[in-house]
């Protein structure tokens, strides 16, 4: 079990999803992950037609600088932000060419402005020197940017690029992979490697924005709204969460 802490210093507790079996029953297990995920995008596409990304962005080097400051911050207050942020710096180059205390100050109400501050201007830099100022558009290049991982470098892939290569795992994608049993890991590597094994390629560009939507709206950390979630039949926390939320307000 992983233990979230609540506001007021209360705790909720998340089902860590279920361990995995061995042998035969492994395998039934994959087998069972794989046909309830494949009924859980079905029902979740119908509720949420349009997945994407809520960052605004007009370039894939716009979604790479939004994706980084969207980094423990809401999409609504980086979407407030971005748009003065590439009117000053209207090109990559004048990111790169910005000054460290300026750009902290420019991007200061998204939080850890320092440490964004410097992945920002290290990868527009590198983007400058080594790629001709443009975003490169596979896995391999972008986690050697500075400040990307694969949760980011999957945003970028998946929304500017229409490409493939993984399964972003943000907070919302990895509480309720552990609440619908889909990884017994809390690790986001881990996790996705579990996600990659059983959603089928063909959904993974839009798997984040699912989860991410019905996160938002249903599934939410602090009170998730099970009786009215449209997937409770496929998933395994529903009657433990109904009980544990049932006249929470
Ligand atoms: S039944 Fe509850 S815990 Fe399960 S996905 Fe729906 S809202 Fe989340």
């Amino acid at each position: 079990m992983v233990e979230r802490k609540r506001g007021a210093g209360k705790k909720i507790t998340e089902p860590a999803g279920k361990a995995p079996p061995s042998g035969d029953a492994l395998a039934r297990d994959l087998e069972d992950r794989k046909k309830r995920i494949r009924e859980i995008i079905k029902i979740l596409r119908k509720e949420y037609p349009r997945p994407r990304t809520a960052l605004n962005y007009r370039t894939p080097f716009e979604l790479l600088v939004a994706t980084i400051l969207a980094a423990q911050c809401t999409d609504d207050r980086v979407n407030k932000v971005t748009p003065g942020l590439f009117r000053k710096y209207p090109t990559v180059e004048a990111f790169a060419r910005a000054r460290q205390e300026e750009l902290e100050n420019d991007i200061r109400s998204t939080g850890f402005f320092r440490n964004k501050a410097r992945s920002i201007i290290g990868l527009a830099n590198k983007l400058v020197s080594e790629y001709g100022g443009r975003v490169p558009d596979s896995m391999e290049e972008l986690v050697e940017l500075p400040g990307v991982a694969r949760k980011t470098a999957n945003i970028v892939l998946s929304s500017a690029f229409k490409k493939a290569e993984g399964i972003a795992v943000d907070t919302h994608v990895r509480r309720l992979s552990g609440r619908l049993g889909l990884s017994c890991h809390d690790d986001p590597d881990k996790i996705e490697r579990d996600l990659m094994e059983i959603v089928p390629r063909s959904d993974w560009l839009d798997f984040n924005f699912l989860l991410v939507d019905h996160g938002r709206k249903v599934c939410q950390a602090r009170k998730p709204l099970c009786p009215q979630c449209v997937i409770k039949d496929l998933c395994p926390s529903f009657e433990k969460f109904s009980r544990l939320f049932s006249g929470r307000k």
